[in-house]
């Protein structure tokens, strides 16, 4: 198949731990690659944002990226996209009436609204991955959500008008039937993770005890609360990686406002934020943890859960979202209440203190990604939905020449 993927802020080429660099942006590239791997052509369309990359290079892995100029040539938060959006579309509807994919992927909802002014009119099918919704944000982030006005009526239309929609986790499912999806029309596919690069290690053994938290270091990642669950936990290290690279740390608010935090609850000697962390160096940052912390107030799938499983890591998360699905309580890991250091703690404290719980979990994570989260299983579940709604976009056609 010719695959078009739509991805306007997340470059699956970008450095990530910033802002708005995370798992859209692993998602698409890997992927991308497992696609590549299964015989598909793929071109991934992007936004420039700077103005020295070339317009179409091919990435190691063998897919395209084009990057459509629409807005500055520079970096812009995702959060102020919007009035550049009708651009991106018009350059899709361009590329793809002369090189016409067979099928359009969209990731997150401005993509979403692009690829369907330019899909719509010529017909080709539309699948949108949303990768997390507005309506929650809205509800977990109140008035601090940054997001556009349009975003929440912008995904309902994408739900009645998407040929498919592939959702990450059950969480999202409901949501979006919620946002009017009709059920015959969502599939899940969830994010996986690279089991080749993040591969069980064995724990330090000096005698330490140290808890990793990886992610974008954005206020609804939950890290506070790991902080303020620091205070009940004496003797143990916390280590954070992800935010600005090291050495623009002491500039950055969020970093501020943690380190503020970590003094108030007494426990600031016993912080260490890493910075951001090269995507391939990571197995090492797992490697250090006795446990991987993941407790976001809420998260649309979390693929740090995974990578941490698939290093051999027990960990413990919130129970919201895509954790739900990827973390089995008592079995790879603990959940627990998000926005709750006090019951995050004492689920630290007893894990902490029990070595031989740790080893079953870590080994029982590993067992679960290998089997369930790989990219090369996600990309052929993909594969199979792109298959099924170009079969359907095809039969009306081949009916009416009939
Ligand atoms: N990540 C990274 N370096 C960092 C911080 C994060 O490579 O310093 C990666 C991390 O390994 C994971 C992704 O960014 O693959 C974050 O994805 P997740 O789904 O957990 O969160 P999101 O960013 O989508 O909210």
């Amino acid at each position: 198949m010719r695959i078009a993927m739509v991805s306007e802020h997340a470059n699956p080429l970008a450095v990530l731990g910033g802002v708005d660099a995370g798992g859209q942006n692993v998602h698409v590239a890997a992927l991308a690659a497992q696609l590549v791997r299964r015989g598909h052509e793929v071109t991934v369309f992007t936004r420039r944002d700077d103005p020295d990359v070339v317009t179409r290079l091919r990435a190691p892995a063998g897919y395209l990226v084009e990057h459509v100029t629409a807005g500055p040539p520079s970096e812009v938060p995702k959060d102020a996209l919007w009035p550049y959006i009708g651009d991106f579309g018009r350059h899709l509807a361009v590329r793809w009436a002369y090189e016409r994919p067979d099928v359009v992927h969209a990731h997150f909802w401005m993509s979403g609204v692009a690829a369907m002014a330019a899909a719509g009119p010529l017909g080709i099918p539309l699948i949108q991955t949303f990768h997390a919704l507005g309506a929650v944000k809205r509800r977990h982030q109140g008035r601090s959500d940054t997001s556009p006005v349009q975003r929440i009526r912008a995904e309902e239309r994408l739900c009645q008008q998407a040929d498919h929609v592939i959702a990450t986790c059950s969480d999202e499912v409901e949501e979006l039937v919620a946002a009017g999806l009709q059920t015959d029309r969502v599939s899940v596919a969830p994010c996986g993770v690279d089991v080749r690069r993040f591969t069980p290690a064995p724990e330090p053994g000096d005698g330490r005890q140290r808890l990793v938290v990886v992610g974008r270091l954005v206020e609804r990642k939950g890290v506070a609360d790991v902080v303020d669950a620091m205070a009940t936990l004496h003797g143990v290290e916390l280590y954070v990686a992800g935010g600005p690279v090291r050495h623009a740390l002491d500039l950055d608010p969020e970093v501020q406002r943690l380190r503020h935090r970590a003094k108030a609850a007494g426990v600031l000697e016993r912080v260490h934020f890493m910075g951001r962390i090269g995507h391939a160096d990571l197995p090492s940052v797992y490697a250090m943890a006795d446990v991987v912390v993941s407790v976001p107030w809420y998260e649309p799938f979390g693929i740090v859960p995974l990578e941490a499983m698939a290093c051999g890591r027990p960990i413990v998360g919130s129970a919201v979202g895509g954790l739900l699905d990827t973390v089995v309580p008592r079995v790879t890991g603990e959940l627990v209440p998000p926005r709750r250091p006090d019951i995050l703690s004492a689920a630290l404290r007893d894990l902490l203190a029990d070595a031989p719980r740790r080893a079953a979990y870590g080994a029982a994570g590993v067992r679960r990604v290998r089997r369930h989260y790989t990219w090369e299983r996600v990309a052929a579940d993909t594969e199979e939905v792109y298959g099924c709604v170009a079969a359907d976009a095809v039969a009306p056609v081949a009916e009416a020449v009939r």
